[in-house]
């Protein structure tokens, strides 16, 4: 039994009996866990006001139970302009709820921090969020050891050099002369589209979202992430369908005629 202090990202928040709130956070020592504010829904309490898709310093009890209870916390980074853009809060709250999905509980994993600010950052400053969003996706799913191997053909082992490609789900790529027809565990990409996710993992977090897609590709990009999820989660994470909703009511404002 323990008082601690930890830097954490609060990824998840939701009322909790009748006035605490029970968040799920990513702490750089501890990774992910829950932990509850005691009565946080009333307005003079002092946890009142912490929210999810922030970054604040928090001190925490570690007892007998096995949620930890929050006793204070001081926020870094809110990330205000997140809550204020449909798009945005949707992608923010998709990588929040990929870190937790992805990752055990208080198994620390110090290196999806930096990633999930960053992305978080990005995020409320870009024009265009889905390019920034999917790069830090897929960099989540890497430090979470989803990293798959397209780099060359599984058959003739040639780095391909033209499309169209297909991804195959479990074995990796295959070029256009030796790719299984008509397979259902896959989907087909063109080499730009290849090209561009490799771009996107050599990243560092300090250029996430510098090497932007669009049209087809970016597309292409959008789908291959919804299907290489659906895949490995075995189902499509509700903040993910909720993306794509946005994004699907996004692009019917687009071309509605003027
Ligand atoms: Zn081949």
């Amino acid at each position: 039994m323990a008082q601690y202090q930890d830097h954490m990202l609060i990824l998840k928040s939701r009322p909790y009996r009748e006035a605490d709130i029970l968040l799920t956070v990513f702490g750089i020592k501890s990774g992910k866990m829950g932990a509850i504010a005691k009565g946080a829904r009333r307005a003079k309490s002092r946890l009142a006001g912490i929210y999810p898709l922030s970054y604040a310093v928090c001190q925490i009890y570690h007892g007998r139970s096995t949620l930890d209870t929050l006793n204070g916390w001081d926020l870094i980074e809110g990330f205000p302009a997140l809550q204020k853009d449909l798009s945005k809060l949707s992608w923010a709250m998709l990588l929040a709820d990929l870190v937790d999905e992805m990752f055990l509980e208080r198994d620390p994993n110090p290196s999806v921090v930096p990633w999930l600010i960053a992305a978080w950052e990005r995020l409320a400053r870009a024009s265009a969020p889905r390019t920034t969003a999917l790069t830090a996706s897929w960099q989540l799913l890497k430090l979470a050891g989803y990293i798959p191997q397209w780099d060359r053909c599984g058959l003739c082992q040639q780095v391909p050099l033209q499309g169209p490609l297909w991804i195959d789900w479990e074995q990796g790529v295959y070029c256009a002369s030796h790719y299984p027809n008509h397979h259902p565990g896959g989907m087909e990409i063109s080499l730009g589209t290849l090209r561009t996710w490799h771009q996107w993992m050599a990243l560092d977090v300090t250029k996430i979202g510098n090497y932007d897609a669009k049209g087809i590709i970016a597309n292409q990009l959008f789908d291959l992430f919804c299907q290489y999820v659906e895949h490995h989660i075995g189902r499509m994470p509700r903040s993910l369908q909720f993306v794509r909703e946005v994004e699907t009511m996004a692009e019917k404002e687009r071309n509605k005629p003027l």
